[in-house]
């Protein structure tokens, strides 16, 4: 490593910590992320194999068992593994970022030292359930409550969507998910909602379905979880009633900044294959990159993917994993990094011809991975409303 500061590295621990991942997508990651994708499977194992490179609790509390890195640690490693395996990523992001980051800045001391350490090593893989059949982006109209009985509360409801919901194709459940859920109402009228953390063997806690077909992500599990009077001791009701909304603050950040990560992991490589097919292949006599045509989607490609890259590095620098406190630029990263990578991978698949459009070559799986990433975490038009309103707010 140079020793120019470089917001990519700031540090030589993340110089390490980029080398480790690189080597480690080239040499286990890459080799099944084709069939992963094409049967639709999750690779539980390779996932399990990340917490002992301390990459499953790569922000989480050290005192805890996590590696206690930052967010530029957490982007390096989303940007890494997802040059070769969005699918797998996301599975990754889930578990470290809605999971594992949550819990680590939110939950307290007795939660965290009984489960942390176990999530951070890859002997526990979770889940973070916040969206519902009927509720998304509206997340105050979600319909999923919890009622105190005694020293339990009661869970009625579905959450849908969720990513490690399901470990395989038999339902088997994650080890453990945190549920947002309607405890009541605020003074102000507005759900209450509070975050409990659900293990697998809680009764009433069920997979409802792995939901199949997805156009992208296949590699990793999406399922739909259902509650039914399923009953949660009081100790894993996560902070206060109502702490939900202080959770998803503190957490949103770097899940969205994460999400933009995956993005530039996409356009990289979308970029590495059509620089490298565009010398090798011939058309009227020369490379096909002697063409102007050619040349702008190259060239629009990398501009755009450095572009990204800066503002994406840039707003991780410096950030711990309750991120800034500011929205605005994690809702911005990942409005401008998600679709440049649709775009980028898009052209891969332009310039690789009919090649492209086949899963050997790679981008047909990346420009379809890459289409969630406009959707999961927040969509485009919330990341629009959020920055627009945060900017008339500031006025
Ligand atoms: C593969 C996959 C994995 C996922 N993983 C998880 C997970 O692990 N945990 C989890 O909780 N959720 C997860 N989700 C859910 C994801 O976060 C939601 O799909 C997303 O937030 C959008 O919600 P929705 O699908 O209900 O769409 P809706 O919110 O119903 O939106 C439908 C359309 O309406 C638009 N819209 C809604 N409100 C507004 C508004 N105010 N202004 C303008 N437009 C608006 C949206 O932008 C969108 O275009 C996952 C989804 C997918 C597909």
């Amino acid at each position: 490593m140079d020793n120019k500061f470089s917001i990519f590295n700031p540090t030589e621990e993340h110089q390490m910590l980029r080398d480790m991942v690189a080597g480690f997508v080239k040499e286990e990651v890459e080799p099944q992320a084709l069939e992963y994708d094409r049967d639709e499977k999750f690779n539980l194992e390779l996932m399990r194999k990340l917490g002992s490179l301390g990459l499953l609790g790569i922000t989480a509390d050290d005192k805890f068992g996590g590696s206690g890195m930052d967010a530029t640690a957490a982007v390096i490693a989303h940007e890494e593994l997802s040059y070769s395996d969005p699918g797998f990523c996301l599975a990754y992001l889930a578990h470290s970022m809605l999971l594992v980051n949550n819990f680590s800045v939110n939950a307290g001391v007795d939660l965290k030292s009984k489960y942390l350490p176990g999530m951070s090593d890859g002997s526990f893989i979770g889940a973070m359930a916040m969206s519902e059949p009927d509720a998304g982006t509206d997340v105050l109209g979600m319909t999923t409550t919890a009622e105190l009985k005694g020293d339990k509360y009661i869970l009625n409801g579905r959450k849908m969507w969720i990513t490690n919901g399901c470990l395989d194709d038999n339902g088997t459940p994650a080890d453990g998910v945190l549920v947002y859920a309607v405890t009541g109402k605020e003074s102000s009228g507005r759900p209450q909602i509070t975050t409990f953390f659900v293990k697998k063997d809680f009764k009433g806690f069920s997979v409802g379905q792995k939901i199949m077909d997805k156009l992208g992500m296949r590699g990793s599990n999406t399922a739909e979880l259902v509650f039914e009077n399923c009953e949660v001791p009081l100790g894993y009701r996560m902070g206060e009633e109502g702490d939900s909304l202080v959770h998803m603050m503190k957490n949103l950040e770097i899940e969205r900044l994460t999400l933009a990560a995956m993005g530039l992991g996409i356009a990289r490589r979308s970029l590495d294959a059509m620089v490298s097919y565009s010398n090798e292949r011939e058309a009227f006599g020369k490379p096909i990159h002697k063409f102007g045509q050619i040349q702008r989607y190259i060239a629009d490609s990398y501009a755009e993917y450095m572009a990204a890259k800066a503002y994406v590095y840039n707003t991780a620098l410096g950030m711990g994993p309750e991120g800034s406190g500011d929205r605005k630029d994690s809702d911005g990263v990942k409005l401008v990094a998600t679709t440049m990578s649709k775009n980028v991978a898009d052209r891969a698949i332009q310039v690789l011809g009919g090649y492209g459009y086949v899963g050997e070559y790679v981008v047909e799986r990346l420009w379809r991975d890459a289409k969630l990433l406009e959707i999961g975490g927040g969509t485009l038009e919330a990341h629009q409303k959020n920055i627009t309103n945060d900017l008339i707010r500031d006025l």
